[in-house]
């Protein structure tokens, strides 16, 4: 089976402003690097738009439909420092959980065995009623909740290696056994949570690094804190928060990972995903803000789903 790529137009269209670092730019090379010969086998599908039932899985319906209302006619409306609406922001929000959520049914239906979702707005820090971090929908929670309300799976695990703390995706599983989290990040750095005695119901894996940290440090992380929990669980599914920019290059943090870093944790998610669960794997593009290092992380991160 093969690998999907689930994108949408309106993931371009959403403008986050002059100078902004979550830019349309990021997209357009990351499809651009899926383009190259190689990846010609990858199947290629539109992101549907998720519905409101979908997103008020997670969060509030009257909070989601206030926010769809915030995006203005024309310009641009800041949700908080760099958090920001343009006209097309609600749709490509919509889009971008929506694909998430596609890519879960499609690899349940087993029409491909992982899925990659090239899309922005990113997701991890949104919270239930809180768009924040260049986040306005939480992508990869809604589709986690969608794995276990549509299709009655009872362990799902996300595996989050965004340089930041997915805040919004702990706070929203951080009392439900259901979901195995499990993050490496930066810290100190935005948004300041995600320490490790940070545990949920024992369901939550943080995996903070120093400033410095490189490859050696975040293998050594997974190797010995998330990987044999996750065999543990015996996931139904995986699902990706898949940052790049925990890359070397990446001028928002100061880890110090390479392409080949972000293969072999992808490669791992697979082995597991394997042997638990058919190899169904769904990941979605979070963060990565150097253009040359967010194309080369995801070419090598989707060759790593197997496409
Ligand atoms: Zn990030």
């Amino acid at each position: 089976m093969g690998v999907l790529l689930y994108t949408h137009d309106a993931c371009l269209r959403h403008d986050t402003g002059p100078g902004h670092p979550e830019r349309a730019a990021r997209l357009e090379v990351v499809l651009a690097a899926l383009e190259a010969p190689r990846f010609a086998g990858l199947d290629r599908r539109q992101a549907p738009a998720a519905s409101l039932d979908q997103i008020a899985l997670v969060h509030p319906r009257d909070w989601a439909e206030r926010l769809l209302a915030a995006a203005p006619r024309a310009g641009y409306v800041a949700l908080d420092a760099d958090t920001v609406m343009s006209p097309a922001s609600g749709e490509a929000a919509l889009r971008a959980a929506g694909a998430v959520c596609a890519g879960v049914d499609a690899v349940i239906a087993g029409e491909g065995a992982r899925a990659f979702c090239a899309v922005r707005p990113p997701g991890h820090h949104a919270g239930p009623r809180r768009a924040m971090g260049f986040c306005l929908f939480n992508n990869v929670a809604i589709a986690a909740a969608h794995a276990l309300r549509a299709h009655g799976l009872m362990r799902v695990a996300i595996a989050d290696f965004d340089v930041h703390h997915g805040n919004g995706t702990q706070a929203a599983f951080y009392a439900e056994a259901r979901v195995l989290y499990g993050s490496s990040h930066q810290m100190p750095l935005y948004p300041g949570t995600g320490a490790a005695s940070e545990t949920g119901v024992g369901n939550i894996v943080n995996m903070p690094l120093d400033p410095g940290s490189g490859g050696t440090e975040f293998r050594a992380a997974w190797r010995h804190s998330f990987l044999p929990r996750l065999e543990a669980f015996h996931p139904e599914l995986i699902l990706v928060s898949a940052g790049f920019d925990a890359h070397r290059d990446d001028p928002l943090a100061a880890l110090e990972l390479d392409e080949d870093d972000f293969a072999w944790i992808t490669a791992e998610l697979v082995r597991v995903a394997e042997h638990s669960c058919a190899g169904r794997v769904v990941s979605t593009l979070e963060g990565g803000y150097d253009l040359d290092a967010l194309a080369a992380s995801t070419a090598a991160h989707v060759g790593a789903l197997g496409a």
